[in-house]
């Protein structure tokens, strides 16, 4: 008998792309491309292209964000090695924290996890604050529960004041 599709690839996962560097929008689409190609994995959704104000580090140019769903045989750490090589062979280059950047990979949520040490924090840590991370999520995900925290939705709406625009359906 063949296998379902869902023992082939047992973990579901969602990743956040950003960008504010060398052509942003070209970075995102390119990192989509990227991440549909991953190994061991599948994309399953993508959400819209949307165009943010920095938070953080502010004198620096706007970045474009979206979010992907995929599904994967990687294990949290694998998974984070085959982004931080994505974001390598996109030219990133490490300088401060939210500093520009060409392309930026992290795994917002994997399973229920909640894990935390040196190179790995799940859920993300920081991803219930920023609605250039929730808006997209939601778009692809919308009752998604932030293990540990609750619904995403709830986290959306005491944030979604900051300024973000839907610019491409991909
Ligand atoms: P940020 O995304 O916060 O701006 P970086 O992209 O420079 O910062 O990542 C710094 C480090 O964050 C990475 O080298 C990685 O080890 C760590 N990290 C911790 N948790 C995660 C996560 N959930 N997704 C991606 N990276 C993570
Ligand atoms: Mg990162």
């Amino acid at each position: 008998m063949m296998p379902s599709s869902h023992s082939t690839f047992p973990n579901q996962v969602f990743v956040a792309l950003g960008s504010n560097l060398e052509n942003p929008l070209s970075q995102i689409r390119r990192g989509i491309m990227l991440l549909a190609g991953l190994e061991d994995s599948r994309l399953i959704k993508r959400s819209s292209l949307y165009r943010t104000a920095p938070v953080g580090y502010a004198n620096q140019p706007d970045f474009i964000n979206a979010v992907v769903q995929l599904e994967t045989r990687l294990t949290p750490h694998q998974l984070l090695d085959a982004l931080l090589e994505i974001e390598h062979s996109c030219g990133r280059v490490r300088t401060f924290p939210n500093a520009p950047r060409i392309l930026d990979l992290d795994i917002l949520l994997f399973n229920n996890v909640q894990h935390s040490d040196i190179r790995l924090v799940l859920p993300h840590p920081r991803m219930h604050e920023r609605s250039f991370v929730l808006q997209p999520l939601l778009e692809i995900a919308a009752d998604c529960v932030i293990p540990g925290q609750g619904p995403a939705a709830g986290f959306f709406a005491v944030c979604s004041e900051q300024s973000l625009e839907c610019i491409a359906s991909s």
